[in-house]
């Protein structure tokens, strides 16, 4: 009879999401077993005494015909195959795979026990796991139980779902990265992504203050598989190439300091560059969020070429809200937004009696499935409003 078997993916070196989901496919195409459940692709703080980069990691659920040995063999083989030097315990690696568990049994072998000795006190095994067998006993205590025992500040979500897979494969990767010469001379990077077939407009998405990031590609892919060329220009390029950060209050302090450092004018100008690509797709429209919204709306002000702009939770509007937009815009906020107080999205629709501003019961950040904050009925309803909005104003 096959059982189901839990393991816990780690990885700290290169790409990740890429090296998960490498194992994951080792698995299946080695035939160790099929899987049956897979956890959202978490990063989390690096754990041990060694100083290293933060981890990726996720849980499976393996259905095997293996024996418990024979598993161990097969991960083991598989780790060896993908490159991981076994120099320093608890140090950085390509690929980790533990067996947390295998059905109910219990094995204490010097270099084999199962459940896995270490997982009740790791919030990076137990979070992941909770998403896919929160009532799985390990010993008498409930994976849910042992994770509410457990310290798991500092975990993220990185992409919830198992869709990350597929994304990490390359599968849903429709984009590519680009340089973007700006009317300066300088020259920026992009993330660009082309629709499969004739392109709706074009859309230039201004990121958050965290760069042209895993979620920003996301975005810029998900306008690209509903028709539109999306440009993402790397804004923060100028002051330091490709920075990517993530949602833990380690990454905020960098974001905030890299955009203290970007000017107005530049960023105009890196915009405007990505208008002009997007215009391979059409009439452009300007799309941001956080930092990114309050860009979409200047640009829609300052900028020729927008045929219009939709801006989500753009802090910044309401202190130059009595600029004109040449172009219609569309503007999205959260009630619960505690960077931006609703005084300030009054004083926006006063200022600009023409513009839709919608208010959800949301926090900031509500459209990125990669934050805390994320609130998918807002996230679905902006989306909506957006679209059709698009759909209406580039065609
Ligand atoms: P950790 O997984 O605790 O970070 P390592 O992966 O470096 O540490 O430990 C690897 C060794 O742990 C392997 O050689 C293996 O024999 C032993 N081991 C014992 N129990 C298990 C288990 N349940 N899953 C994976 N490895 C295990
Ligand atoms: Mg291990």
């Amino acid at each position: 009879m096959p059982e189901i078997a839990a393991l816990g993916l780690g990885s700290n070196i290169g790409d990740g999401a890429a090296n998960i989901s490498r194992a994951l496919r080792e698995l299946e195409a080695r035939r160790v077993g099929r899987i049956v459940a897979l956890s959202s692709l978490w990063r989390t703080p690096p754990w041990g005494p060694v100083a290293q980069p933060a981890f990726f990691n996720a849980c499976a659920l393996v259905e095997t015909a293996l024996s418990p040995r024979a598993l161990l063999e097969a991960v083991k083989a598989i780790e060896a195959d993908m490159g991981r030097v076994m120099n320093e315990r608890w140090g950085p690696r390509v690929i980790d795979i533990d067996i947390l568990a295998y059905g109910d049994e219990t094995l204490g072998e010097p270099d084999l026990t199962v459940p896995h000795p270490r997982m009740m006190e790791r919030a990076f095994v137990l979070a992941p796991l909770a998403e896919i067998a929160a009532d799985a006993m390990i010993g008498a205590t409930s994976v849910r139980d042992a994770l509410a025992n457990v310290d798991a500040s500092g975990l993220q979500i990185i992409e919830k779902g198992d869709a990350w897979r597929r994304r990490a494969e390359g599968e849903s990767r429709m984009g590519e990265h680009i340089e973007l010469k700006c009317r300066d001379g300088v020259t920026i990077g992009a993330y660009v992504a082309r629709p499969a077939g004739a392109p709706k407009g074009g859309l230039v998405v201004l990121q958050e203050i965290f760069g042209v990031n895993h979620h920003i590609r996301a975005v810029a892919d998900r306008f690209a598989a509903a028709g539109y060329v999306a440009v993402a220009p790397a804004l923060f390029d100028r002051i330091e190439r490709n920075v990517e950060l993530g949602y833990g209050l380690d990454d905020r302090p960098r974001a905030m300091d890299t955009r203290s450092k970007t000017k107005v004018p530049e960023t105009l100008a890196d915009i405007e560059a990505a208008i002009d690509l997007a215009k391979e797709g059409g009439k452009v429209g300007l799309v941001g969020y956080c930092w990114g919204g309050t860009l979409a709306f200047l640009g829609a002000c300052r900028l020729s070429g927008v045929t219009c702009a939709v801006g989500y939770y753009g802090g910044g509007i309401a202190g130059i809200a009595s600029e004109r937009p040449r172009a219609p815009v569309m503007l999205h906020f959260g009630a619960l937004d505690k960077h931006i107080p609703l005084t300030d999205v009054e004083k926006i629709r006063l200022a600009q009696p023409t513009v839709p501003v919608f208010v959800y019961d949301a926090d900031h950040g509500f459209n990125c499935d990669e934050r805390e904050s994320y609130d998918k009925a807002a996230a679905d309803a902006a989306l909506e409003r957006t679209m059709e909005f698009f759909a209406a104003e580039l065609k």
